[in-house]
């Protein structure tokens, strides 16, 4: 199951259902939209009928409060997006971190080194990426956002990697990463940044997905950088997600070719 509101736009009923699929389980996946104050109840009634989920936009933050035990992971970033039963008890766990390693792996072609990343956005997905940021070694994130008290009140949780920023240009300067974290690009043309401002070696990950690549990142690319959409995030967070489910890996390729 996986909660949200609205889903309509998610590719993680087709994954799913590509995974279980392959894997020979007839289990249903499905999308349902819950309002923010229906989530308590509407995942009571899931916890009785014996289901696991996902949870999506708005309710990650809400149901790490909701769970009786969070993985270090998810406590870290502060959001659950899998759940599951567990010896009577509500787990949340958070593979959105690990999303991102992999799709942060995917765009430099190799793991991250001693990384200077400018964050662009402060919200859930931004607190993902400073939790996996927090695994790499000597990396350091600056971030940026519209709002700079809510940037101030996300680093203040990361104070070892992360530094506000009011200015774009000062969360840019020495980047080797420039990552994506807020909504645009994903049903507009617009930028986060324009792609000229990028400093010459940066690679670019966009958090959003989008068919046939999000217009920011064609653009990078276009420019001669690294760059990459959030697919690798999603296609990875799905495959954990199937992991903690059924105790056991997914069928990848199946996954990628149900969305590609
Ligand atoms: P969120 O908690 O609602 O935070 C959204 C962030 O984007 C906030 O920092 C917000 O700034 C900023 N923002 C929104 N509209 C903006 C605009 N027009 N101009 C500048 N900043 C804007 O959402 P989230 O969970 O962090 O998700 C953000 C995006 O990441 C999603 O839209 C999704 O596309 C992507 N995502 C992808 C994956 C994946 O698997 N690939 C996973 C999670 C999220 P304010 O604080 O100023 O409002």
């Amino acid at each position: 199951m996986l909660l949200g509101h609205p889903v309509s736009h998610s590719l993680s009923p087709i994954l799913h259902g590509a995974a279980l699929a392959a894997a020979g389980l007839d289990i249903g996946y499905e999308a349902i939209d819950v309002a923010p104050q229906r989530l308590e109840p509407e995942l009571a009634a899931l916890v009785a009928e014996g289901a696991a989920g996902n949870a999506t936009i708005p309710h990650k933050e809400a149901l790490a409060r909701i769970c009786d035990r969070l993985t270090s992971t998810a406590g870290l970033a502060d959001a659950v997006n899998v759940w599951w039963v567990e010896d009577g008890e509500l787990v949340g766990d958070n593979t959105d971190v690990a999303g991102f390693h992999a799709l942060a792996r995917r765009v430099l072609g190799c793991p991250p080194g001693c990384e200077r990343i400018a964050l662009i956005g402060a919200g859930g997905a931004a607190s993902a990426v400073l939790t996996a940021i927090g695994d790499w070694t000597g990396s350091t994130a600056r971030v940026f956002n519209r709002d700079s008290e809510r940037a101030r009140r996300l680093c203040a949780r990361f104070p070892d990697v992360a530094r506000v920023e009011t200015v774009m240009e000062d969360a840019l300067a020495g980047a080797t990463i420039v990552v994506n974290a807020t909504p645009i690009g994903l049903l507009d043309e617009g930028f986060p940044v324009a792609v000229e401002r990028i400093p010459e070696r940066a690679a670019v990950i966009d958090l959003v997905y989008r068919e046939g690549d999000t217009p920011w990142v064609r653009a990078a690319r276009e420019r001669g950088l690294r760059a990459g959409d959030g697919l690798a995030m999603l296609v990875e967070q799905a495959a954990l997600s199937f992991q903690r489910w059924f105790g056991r890996e997914p069928n990848r390729q199946a996954m990628w070719a149900a969305v590609t």
